[in-house]
């Protein structure tokens, strides 16, 4: 996704080094200790400046709440529970993902490093936000990377085939990283449209792309309300079967393989939690006997790219390019936050103790 959504428009607009400086505030307050503040912070902004506004600092409220609740826990770490070498599985304790997913990267990148491989297996970890910061942390490595992960217990999207919600949005993404130049990565949900997308929608009185969306008796609708009003609806996998045999293996591979937990009758959440479970295959390339490999990904880029223009069409991205066009415009212009999402962060922000008037003058920042 690019900017073009705000071009022109009204919302205001924070620095992004501003907003940064207020989840930080945000955490420090709720109790968090400075570096995992900072984790956080880092996460959800770099959510917001690559266009993933649904995974940005719109979640903070939701993880206040899950705070409230019991759920989330503060300054809890990545624990290693078994190391076979080239396979790690690794308890979140429902720490923030923002912290415990980017030690499970750190482990498995430095196994990776040292013996060409590492399959990590991350469970029960707390919202883990925007799966393509993961992958970029290993590409920062210089190393390639494949992540599955499930919403662990929070259903929206139906199979294919059935009626009511069964899945999660279960994300997939890869990255290849590209020595010299930004890496390529693909990072997406699995159900035909991201459930954040349908939640704007809906505030926005608007319809959403045909065929995303089924009703409570399984037929198809624009209309965003039957995911945000009971009886409640469901989101479609995207591409059909092959979409929803995607979200079926995220969840398997995720949520089985390392001793999370999948989504089903006796693990359905009641809480504000958001339970990730992810498993991410780290490659060192340098393990290959492949000394074209860069060469023949390029040249690969390039043929695509040199495709003629469909009609309305004004550019071919690769995986990733939209991220960093919109990174670009964002850094420049600073962040777009809508009032209603504003004031459910600074209310959040009163919720975890933060005075008054601190609340105030970081609320002015928005403009
Ligand atoms: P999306 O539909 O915007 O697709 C993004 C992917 O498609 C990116 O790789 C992007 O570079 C590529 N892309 C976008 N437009 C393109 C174009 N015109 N040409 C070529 N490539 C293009 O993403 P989404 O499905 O809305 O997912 C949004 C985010 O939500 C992701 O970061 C995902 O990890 C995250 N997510 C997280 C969870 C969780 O529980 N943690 C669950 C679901 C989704």
């Amino acid at each position: 996704m690019t900017d073009k959504e705000f071009a022109g428009s009204t919302t205001p607009r924070i620095a992004a080094d501003q907003l940064h400086a207020f989840v930080r505030a945000i955490w420090e307050q709720a109790g968090s200790a400075p570096r995992e503040a900072e984790l956080v912070a880092d996460h959800l902004v770099a959510a917001n400046l690559t266009g993933h506004d649904s995974h940005g600092v719109g979640m903070i409220p939701r993880y206040a709440a899950s705070l409230a609740d019991g759920q989330l826990q503060l300054n809890l770490h990545a624990e290693v529970v078994k190391d076979a070498g080239a396979v790690l599985t690794v308890e979140g304790h429902k720490g923030f993902g923002q912290v415990v997913a980017f030690e499970a990267m750190e482990a498995g990148i430095a196994r990776a490093q040292r013996i060409g491989i590492c399959a990590v297996g991350l469970r029960g970890a707390h919202h883990i936000g925007r799966i393509g910061h993961w992958a970029e942390q290993c590409a920062r490595a210089g190393l390639v990377s494949f992540h599955f992960v499930n919403v662990a217990g929070d259903p929206l999207v139906a199979p294919f085939g059935g009626a009511d919600r069964r899945i999660g949005t279960n994300p997939f993404c890869a990255a290849y990283p590209r020595p010299g130049k930004p890496p390529l990565v693909l990072d997406f949900a699995t159900s035909t449209v991201a459930y954040g997308k349908t939640r704007v929608a809906y505030n926005q009185g608007k319809q959403v792309p045909p065929g995303a969306l089924i009703d409570h008796e399984g037929l198809p609708t624009a209309d965003p309300k039957v995911m945000h009003e009971e009886p409640f609806g469901s989101l479609t996998p995207f591409g059909g079967h092959k979409g929803f045999g995607l979200a079926a293996m995220c969840e398997i591979f995720s949520g089985a393989l390392a001793g999370g937990f999948t989504t089903h009758a006796d693990t359905l959440g009641t809480t504000n939690a958001i339970i990730n479970c992810m498993l991410s295959v780290i490659i060192d390339p340098a393990a290959f006997d492949a000394p074209d490999a860069q060469a023949e990904a390029d040249a690969f880029i390039a043929w695509v790219k040199a495709s003629p223009l469909a009609a309305g069409v004004d550019h071919i991205y690769e995986p990733g390019e939209p991220e960093r066009v919109t990174r670009a415009e964002r850094e420049a212009q600073g962040i777009p936050v809508d009032a209603a999402t504003w004031t459910q962060i600074c209310t959040a922000a009163l919720a975890v103790g933060m005075h008054a008037d601190e609340v105030a003058r970081w609320s002015a920042l928005l403009k």
